[in-house]
């Protein structure tokens, strides 16, 4: 989707090709993509001549002689295919405009999400769709003030709040990304613990950021722009979003993508810093590698403590959960259940697709309704996805354990275990902390003490 200075470019593209001309007619093939009575469109575009085109957020404006401008938005798909004639018709054009000079405008859009509408030139600033769109992150008359009240007002994280047009316009998932990296701000920070500082920074980072896009014709022009072999030049400046498991270039330890509110966010744990009213630490790794000693260690250091494995027993209790466990294994024992599982990894993969939204939820009410510093232990912290709930990660493994497994006989369970111990191998790299827990239980209390100190 096309973002404020992709927007910018066709603006500008525009301008340079089509400005000044008059239109003849036009021709639509989809009514949909025209807002309002489709006859009042047509007269009201008919033998006006086009003065400019311009942008507000990622809305196209064209100022029309006579008294209405012509509001469009791209959304998904939608491009503005310029061509010398009416032969010249695109693909999937919706909308022709003709020109008295006989040359045409596609109005192109694969998916139909784009939008056309004429509004009143003297108060269309003041209606939908444009009233609701917030103050320009590169506006220069941007006030720092007003922006960080209504920041401070939200209730979402800094990555959401940004994405809301009607705060800030202008930033979307590409820019937010790269906002929040040159701001060093972690973007699941709560929106309302930012200071008037980060937001001055985030504003200002936003701005250069914007203006370095506009100037190197954005980051994903190729798709929505007509000149064949036209790319986005800021591709080649992009710190962190596409940039998923390669080195920040602050720190150089590996990018990670997560999903803050659906969108994919790729960020540097280590460099983006969380403002939050609580530091989680989560505590992951195989079966009896030690995270239940580790647990007890933070709990002695003055942490609040949550355990999953406690959480799952409780919800063994819930009558609705008992119904769907009786549905799939004919059980609700929470023993037979897991003498069941062990056996089958189908059977695995369908308990924890029960279970792991519940304890998901219940970890999110937990850390709603608790401040502080909390460690939670979750077995399956990085496979199931729980790393948006913590802050960092302790991954403890162990050789020892595996063969300890191993010396305990060959049975499919077993097996079973010694398969899962090693792929928790594969996320060593997205832990922040990481113990091998191969010697006494003396050196691995100690070496837990040391990230709490
Ligand atoms: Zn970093």
């Amino acid at each position: 989707m096309p973002e404020l200075p992709e927007v910018e470019t066709v603006v500008r593209a525009l301008n340079h090709s089509i400005k000044g001309r008059t239109f003849k007619d036009v021709i639509v093939y989809h009514k949909n993509i025209i807002e309002g009575n489709e006859k009042t469109f047509i007269a009201g575009i008919k033998n006006k001549t086009i003065n400019a085109i311009k942008r507000r957020g990622k809305f196209l404006i064209f100022d029309l002689t006579g008294p209405n401008v012509m509001i469009a938005h791209l959304r998904m798909e939608g491009k503005f295919i310029p061509a010398k004639t009416i032969k010249d018709k695109t693909k999937y054009a919706r909308i022709i405009f003709t020109f008295k000079d006989g040359s045409i405008l596609n109005f192109d859009d694969s998916r139909c999400f784009g939008f056309l509408t004429l509004r009143d030139k003297k108060n269309y600033q003041n209606v939908l769709p444009l009233a609701k769109v917030g103050v320009e992150a590169i506006d220069p008359k941007l006030n720092v003030n007003q922006v960080y009240k209504m920041i401070h007002a939200s209730k979402r994280n800094i990555k959401e709040t940004l994405l809301d047009q009607s705060i800030v316009s202008g930033l979307g998932n590409i820019y937010v990304d790269e906002t929040l990296f040159q701001a060093k701000i972690s973007p699941l920070s709560k929106a309302y613990l930012l200071s008037k500082d980060d937001v001055k920074r985030i504003l200002k980072c936003a701005n250069t950021i914007l203006h370095l896009a506009i100037k190197h014709n954005g980051t994903t022009v190729s798709t929505f722009y007509w000149e064949k072999g036209h790319t986005g030049g800021f591709q080649k400046y992009l710190k962190a979003y596409g940039r998923k498991g390669k080195p920040c270039v602050n720190c150089g330890s590996p990018l990670v993508k997560i999903k803050v509110g659906g969108r994919g966010t790729t960020y540097c744990p280590h460099c983006q810093k969380r403002k939050s009213d609580h530091y989680v630490i989560g505590i992951t790794g195989p079966i009896s590698v030690g995270k239940s000693t580790a647990l007890k260690v933070f709990k002695d250091n003055g942490y609040l403590t949550y355990s999953s494995d406690e959480v799952v027993s409780r919800l063994y209790q819930k009558p609705l959960v008992k119904e769907k466990l009786n549905r799939l294994f004919k059980t609700n024992n929470k023993d037979q259940i897991r003498s069941l599982v062990s056996k089958s990894p189908a059977k695995l993969r369908a308990l924890n697709h029960l279970l792991h939204p519940l304890v998901k939820e219940d970890l999110r009410m937990y850390l709603t309704t608790h401040q502080g510093n909390i460690a939670v232990e979750i077995p399956l912290l990085f496979q199931a996805d729980f790393t948006d709930l913590v802050d960092e990660t302790l991954l403890i493994l162990s050789e020892q354990n595996t063969r300890f497994i191993k010396v305990r006989g060959a049975k499919a369970s077993i097996q079973l275990q010694i398969n899962a111990a090693a792929t928790f191998k594969a996320y060593i790299r997205h832990a922040t902390y990481l113990i091998n827990n191969d010697a006494s239980k003396a050196k691995f209390i100690n070496q837990v003490k040391k990230i709490i100190h």
